[in-house]
């Protein structure tokens, strides 16, 4: 078996592996990749999946879960549409790659975009401080975690207006307070199933309140009144995403993943600190959780190092294409016994 650090798509437990492969074979008589999304047993599905994401979160009344597709890259243009409201205009917190094309996005949708706070200037390497928000703002968007620089928020920005996150990469790995959002969307495939799959929890009062003319598949409500499934959804990704959040559900939900997750995180931070052959990449309050960014002190261990963890059997440690180093993706399903693996031959280097 090999540890499976890589930033996406993710890596999910054996189990619900085992689970899905399955029902490729038979779900009740028919392979899961051929029944149609209008049968009485996706139906079940489908309105499971999204029971399952209202108990994993704590949902509380008043939102509506939808399974869309398009990734986050579609859920940007989704967000702006949808949360317009009379000003036509919008704040962002710019945190790196994910939110300046959420930015470019708010634009393509025809608002006027003030960007409030960014953390550009030091290669989005810190989470930066949001002072002044506007008043005469529809919405206020952020991502929670950065997921290729490896920062992420250690709580929710304070406002009034309505908040917008991208969580993508960081849902479902501890508990959040959806009653402080209008708005959260997430691709499956950083931590909640495989790629396919966009996941939308949104506030019902918002629904059908905007004031642009939103194309047909983009608009919310569309999907809200035919309880997500106005056109074929992506079959395969709600049905292992449904297994995996029973998964979650049945070991001690976030709470208990949000304890592994800061061990595993300690784990590695504290060798990263702690071994002068590497040093970590990002400003430590702001340390992501799941995506642990960190350099060799001393690039000409590189050929050694990559040797190393090649041949333990890691794979997906390279950094992003934009940033160099390395990145460990840790996200829920990775085991601690990975982590502590990746330590080793860190102190073996
Ligand atoms: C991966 C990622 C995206 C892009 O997701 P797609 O589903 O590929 O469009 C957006 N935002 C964040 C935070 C991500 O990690």
């Amino acid at each position: 078996m090999k540890h499976n650090f890589g930033a996406g798509p993710c890596i999910l437990p054996q189990e619900v592996f085992k689970k899905a492969a399955e029902a490729v074979l038979d779900f009740n008589g028919l392979s899961i990749l051929e029944v149609s999304h209008r049968s009485a047993d996706f139906v079940k599905v489908m309105e499971e999946a999204r029971e399952n994401v209202k108990k994993a979160l704590n949902v509380p009344e008043g939102y509506t879960v939808l399974f869309l597709q398009g990734g986050a890259s579609l859920g940007f243009l989704i967000a702006a549409y949808n949360l317009a409201g009379k000003h036509k205009r919008a704040a962002y917190i710019n945190t790196g790659t994910w939110a300046t094309k959420a930015i470019k996005e708010g634009v393509n949708a025809g608002l006027e975009v003030v960007e409030i706070a960014s953390s550009e200037d030091k290669g989005f390497n810190y989470i930066p401080e949001v002072e002044d928000i506007p008043e005469d703002i529809d919405f206020l968007h952020y991502t929670s975690n950065n997921t290729i620089v490896g920062t992420q928020f250690k709580s929710i920005p304070k406002t009034n207006v309505p908040l917008v996150c991208d969580m993508s990469s960081d849902i479902f790995s501890q508990p959040i307070d959806v009653s402080k959002f209008d708005l959260i969307y997430a691709g499956a495939q950083k931590n909640l199933g495989p790629a396919g799959a966009t996941l939308y929890i949104v506030k019902d009062s918002i629904l059908g309140k905007s004031p642009l003319h939103i194309p047909t598949y983009l608009d919310l409500n569309v999907h809200a009144k035919k309880d997500s499934m106005f056109n074929t959804p992506p079959v395969f990704s709600v049905f292992v995403s449904n297994l995996n959040l029973k998964h979650l559900i049945n070991n001690g939900g976030v709470e208990a993943i949000a304890k592994l997750n800061k061990e595993k995180a300690e784990l590695l931070y504290n060798e990263i600190d702690s071994n002068p052959n590497f040093e970590g990449t990002t400003t430590k309050k702001d340390r992501s959780l799941m995506n642990v960014t960190f350099r060799l002190t001393d690039e000409t261990k590189k050929e050694r190092f990559d040797k190393l963890w090649n041949d333990g059997n890691i794979v997906g440690l390279k950094g992003h294409r934009s940033v160099g180093g390395y990145r460990a993706s840790m996200y829920n399903a990775l085991e601690l016994k990975s982590v502590h693996a990746l330590v080793d031959i860190m102190k073996s280097l």
